[in-house]
């Protein structure tokens, strides 16, 4: 039997309301497929902070660098602010733990309306491969002259010819597994002369060593308008943290609702563990109500599954939460139905038995 340590972070409102339903899928999973899960939960989020000043202890890093995967709901919440709860939790965990690769698939599913007139499941099925550590998210800059008429802030950006190889050379794999072969940067080398001109080189020779492979490039700006007009027409789409942050949004938005779309965050060379969260973040409209779609945290799971080596139990959850879709019966509001989190959750939990 074999048996995986998981750090779980469920942090602030609907984080704590989704990730018991992950478990709840995985530990099913786990009685089907002969593994053993030991979930050491992390109480860390904006009421530890209200609390202590830190969002996790001074060697929170150190209490988790050892289990085998981390299990994140999602942080933030009002009174605490936003850059506070990112800089204070994921971003030291993303970037200590080298997981430079932000995977999310993009996947219209059976059972789930698109915004868009005219797609079908089957036409949407992309993956967005995010930068993760370095890019436009960095502490480098400043403000000046506060409260005065020349008040300024400055903000640089950070593209590593290592940081963007690796990035780049992860879409391209990713890419040779896949049946189209295409993968699309997302630049804006017209308006950002430095940096994204720099992307593009380093896209331009990754490309050719990699033949076998269509590459193409658009702006982000046109490219978020094609998303929405030809979602058709991607496969893999490689991007910067930042526009890789915005394109999944927007992703998911096309395939039905952010409330499904998974996330990993992945250290490839598995010198370090990995996390694995929902796009969506602490939803506070409606936390506490008992009514936020799981599936997010469940897909995300199931990506664990797969990155843990477990590819068809991995699978099965696929299948599983497919299926409660499909049915449409056991839905949260979110999608149109009346269901509660843990009455969908527990759906997918039960068709895990049999999928
Ligand atoms: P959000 O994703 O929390 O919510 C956006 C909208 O989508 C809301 O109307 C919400 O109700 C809805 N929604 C999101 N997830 C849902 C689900 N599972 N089921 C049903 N509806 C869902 O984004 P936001 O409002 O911009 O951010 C709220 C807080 O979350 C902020 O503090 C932000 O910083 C944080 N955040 C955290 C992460 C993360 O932990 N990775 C990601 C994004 C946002
Ligand atoms: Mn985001």
């Amino acid at each position: 039997k074999s048996k995986h340590r998981i750090a779980v972070i469920p942090g602030d409102g609907i984080g704590k309301e989704v990730v018991p339903e992950g478990i709840r899928v995985l530990d099913a999973a786990g009685r089907r497929f002969g593994i053993e899960f030991q979930w050491d939960h992390f109480d860390w989020s904006c009421e530890t902070y209200r609390k202590t000043g830190r969002m996790m202890p001074e060697d929170g890093l150190r209490q988790i660098a050892k289990h085998d995967a981390i299990f994140l709901g999602a942080v933030g919440f009002p009174g605490v602010p936003d850059h506070v709860s990112l800089w204070g939790l994921l971003i030291p965990i993303r970037r200590t733990f080298q997981q430079y690769v932000n995977l999310r698939p993009v996947k219209l599913l059976e059972g789930v309306r698109s915004p868009l007139a005219d797609v079908k499941p089957g036409d949407v099925d992309f993956w967005i491969v995010r930068e993760n550590n370095e890019g436009e998210y960095s502490e480098i800059g400043g403000r000046l002259f506060a409260g005065t008429d020349r008040e300024m802030a400055m903000q640089e950006s950070v593209f590593t010819r290592h940081g963007v190889d690796r990035i780049l050379r992860y879409a391209f794999d990713l890419a040779r597994t896949r049946p189209a072969k295409h993968v699309t940067s997302a630049t804006k080398s017209n308006g950002i002369i430095h940096t994204m001109p720099f992307w593009d080189e380093r896209f331009a020779a990754m490309a050719k060593s990699y033949p076998e492979i269509r590459a193409d490039q658009y702006h982000v700006d046109i490219l978020t308008a094609h998303f929405v007009r030809n979602p058709q027409r991607f496969d893999v789409v490689v991007g910067s943290n930042l526009f890789g942050d915005i394109l999944s949004d927007l992703g998911p938005a096309v395939a039905g609702t952010i409330g499904i779309a998974p996330s990993a965050n992945l250290n490839p060379e598995r010198e370090h563990p990995s996390m694995f969260e929902p796009v969506h973040g602490s939803a506070p409209d409606i936390a506490g109500k008992g009514i936020a779609n799981p599936i997010g945290q469940i897909w995300s799971g199931a990506m664990m599954l797969e990155h843990l080596g477990h590819p068809e139990a991995a699978a099965a959850v696929e299948r599983a939460f497919a299926s409660v879709l499909a049915a449409s019966n056991n839905l949260t509001p979110d999608m149109g139905g009346k269901a509660s989190t843990r009455e969908m959750g527990e759906a997918v939990a039960r068709a895990v038995e049999r999928a």
